[in-house]
């Protein structure tokens, strides 16, 4: 029996942080035993922000790795892997740029947000936009099933999907009406990939406005100390002070991190249910007490993960899983570009890659 395809990934922008255990992380964790896992780092698409700070992003790729082993990702099941040493994804990016209408990877309302909120404007550079079909690329390489992410990578698994329908149609028979789930019994190279959107979708920063996000500065890292993680959940805005004491906006998640975070973090459901209740009604409750249960909550979270990384301090013990990884990577894309060339008509050499 084939074990399912898992894909998916992170961008060196960064170390990882709390939202992306809620909406990604914990999913490939509990996932790595029962399928074959492919987690992907990037760095390619790292560059759409950060092309002139080339060893940062050669060194946030470390980074990445080594917070996804601490998060608990383990090498003996799941492949860690790097985008720029797997050739069949750059590759496949070109062909797949030629079967979608450039208005249609305009229109991906992800893309628009992160153009506005990274302040990109007018500024960005055409690999930009491109980093949406090469993440087409990156999971259709592994002919994955199924894709955790958090909820803002959704309209990306729907241009993936787009993808592979297309491509099964163009160049392999599939029929017009076909079912997605049937496409690779009908002889189509690839599965239409579903996302698997974690228990959390969005995460707030501690901005309270913005998704957390590496680049945006609002993140709650695995790397911090739990003094920092104190200090950082010390400064959410609430609106505390000019609040009416039964003003309901205050306790709406989108509004106040803290909310949020105390859904997600705070196991003890007793307890949540009390603190949104005397909050609510005004009474004798403050800021501080709210913030210190789920600044607890959290560094116990982190706690195991700040464990696991130190064994994980050195870059060539963690250079030798991302090169184990992409080893597998590499194998498992080679055998789909084959497939895809052949059907598309690119393929005339067979040719063997190794690392
Ligand atoms: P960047 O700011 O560079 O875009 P990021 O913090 O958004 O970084 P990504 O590498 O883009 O992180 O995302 C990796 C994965 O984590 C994706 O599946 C994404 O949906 C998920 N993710 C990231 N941030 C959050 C969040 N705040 N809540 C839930 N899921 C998240
Ligand atoms: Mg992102």
């Amino acid at each position: 029996m084939t074990r399912q395809r898992i894909l998916t990934g992170d961008t060196p922008t960064g170390n990882l942080h709390i939202g992306h255990w809620v909406g990604s992380v914990k999913r490939r964790v509990e996932l790595q035993s029962q399928h074959d896992c492919f987690f992907l780092i990037a760095n390619l698409h790292a560059y759409t922000t950060r092309a002139g700070d080339p060893e940062a992003v050669h060194q946030d790729c470390i980074e990445v790795a080594r917070d996804a082993l601490a998060m608990g990702v383990d090498p003996s099941k799941a492949a860690i892997f790097v985008q720029s040493e797997v050739p069949a994804l750059a590759e496949l990016t070109y062909l797949f740029a030629m079967l979608l209408p450039f208005n249609r990877v305009m229109r991906n309302p992800t893309l628009k947000d992160e153009l506005q909120v990274k302040g990109l404007a007018d500024t960005y550079s055409f690999g930009f936009p491109l980093y949406t079909v090469g993440q087409t690329a990156d999971i259709l390489a592994f002919r994955a099933h199924s894709v955790p992410v958090g909820e803002d990578q959704v309209p990306h698994l729907e241009l993936t999907r787009e993808v592979a329908r297309r491509f099964n149609k163009m160049y392999c028979g599939v029929a017009d009406k076909a079912e997605d789930e049937d496409h690779e019994q009908l002889g189509g190279v690839f599965p239409v990939p579903v996302a698997d959107v974690g228990t959390v979708g969005r995460l707030v920063g501690t901005d309270g406005q913005n998704k957390m996000s590496k680049s945006l500065g609002n993140a709650i890292h695995v790397i911090d100390t739990p003094k920092q993680v104190k200090k950082k959940i010390g400064k959410i805005y609430t609106g505390q002070d000019s609040r009416q004491p039964t003003d309901p906006g205050i306790i709406d998640p989108e509004k106040n991190p803290l909310f949020q975070y105390l859904d997600v973090f705070v196991e003890d459901e007793a307890t949540k249910a009390d603190i949104r209740d005397r909050y609510q009604r005004g009474d004798n409750i403050g800021d501080g007490e709210v913030k210190m249960l789920v600044a607890d909550a959290i560094n116990t979270l982190l706690d195991p993960m700040r464990a696991r990384r130190t064994a994980y301090e050195d870059d060539a013990v963690v250079l030798k899983v991302l090169r184990e990884g992409t080893a597998r990577a590499i194998e498992a894309t080679e055998e789909t570009l084959a497939m895809a060339k052949q059907a598309a008509g690119t393929g005339f050499f067979p040719r063997t890659i190794s690392i």
